[in-house]
């Protein structure tokens, strides 16, 4: 009990946010329900997913190895090979934003002068990171006007390219992303706020509607629900999803929500990276009711790609 006492104290003492760059309100699109996501099988988007980096996880931080369906499966801790992404999203009349940013051209240097202190990069097996296409060599290949970046969410992994960005774009982030305090978070402070820049432009969306009816949590970002903005509180207290309703078809991005194909496949949440499993579990939960709606849906997880159709259940 004392012990629990004093470790309760210590956590709150070093409690803090992700980063002290201060984030305004950003109102943008609409609040709908899941009964209006609409059924097209494709849209006007041009969705693209660049893969940044090939790299490794910790199982039991990708997935929650005690849950019963892990043990079932023989699930243990160990490695598991994983990628960084970054995806566009370019609308006819509206421009380009981007999901997450990459990987940035700095860590194309020697790991000593990366932006990142020697026991994080450790912590987060770095040592494993084989970067296949920086954010600056994907942007010089492709010279087209970025409106803003959207983030999955602020952990390090998804900001690490912000600063081959174009200086002062405005960086969107999920609900009390910035400011929910978690005391992991005394740990890299200072590294988020190097990698989201000087006076970073820092947003938080808005969702007007999900205080009163937690089911609106979908944004309508355009307008034409041709892209959806969901927030999935769990991984992060402002962790986002998207459908995207492109061109090719229609697909969800889970982000962090769920990491691995098999955390999809079997509605397993992540293990210790996430701050809040049983919200998790209930993000997830919504994301499959999302995708349920959506016959043929790709599905796209945070750090895993599906090949073939293994993504339907
Ligand atoms: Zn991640």
């Amino acid at each position: 009990m004392k012990y629990l006492l004093a470790t309760t104290i210590l956590f709150s003492l070093f409690s803090c946010s992700v980063t002290s760059h201060k984030a305004s309100l950003f109102s943008k699109g609409m609040s709908i329900g899941l009964d209006q996501v609409g059924m097209e099988k494709t849209g006007p988007i041009r969705f693209q997913k660049i893969i940044v980096a090939d790299w490794v996880g910790d199982r039991d931080g990708l997935i929650d190895i005690d849950d019963p369906k892990a043990v079932a499966a023989g699930l243990e801790k160990g490695k598991e090979p994983i990628q960084i992404y970054f995806y566009t999203i370019t609308h006819p009349k509206f421009g380009t934003y981007l999901v997450d940013s990459g990987v940035s051209q700095s860590f194309r240097k020697d790991p000593k002068e990366w932006p990142i202190t020697g026991i994080v990069a450790s912590e987060m097996n770095f040592s494993y990171l084989k970067i296949r296409q920086t954010t600056k060599e994907w942007l010089d290949a492709h010279p087209n006007r970025i409106e803003a970046v959207l983030l999955t969410h602020s952990h390090l992994d998804h900001i690490l390219g912000i600063s081959d960005l174009p200086e002062g774009i405005p960086i969107l982030a999920g609900p009390k992303e910035t400011t929910h305090t978690y005391f992991l978070n005394a740990f890299v402070q200072g590294m988020t706020d190097t990698l989201l820049g000087d006076k970073p432009k820092l947003y938080e969306l808005d969702f007007p509607e999900e205080e009163k009816n937690p089911s609106l949590r979908i944004l309508d970002f355009f307008g034409d629900k041709s892209f959806l903005v969901i927030h999935v509180p769990g991984h992060t207290s402002g962790s986002l999803a998207f459908v995207v309703k492109s061109t090719s078809g229609i697909h969800l991005l889970t982000g962090d929500s769920s990491h691995t194909n098999w955390g999809w496949n079997n509605n397993v949440t992540p293990g210790q990276y996430s701050e809040d499993k049983q919200k998790n579990k209930e993000s997830l939960d919504f994301l499959k009711k999302v995708a349920s709606q959506f016959p043929g849906i790709e599905v796209h997880c945070g750090h895993q790609s599906f090949t073939g159709t293994a993504q339907k259940d």
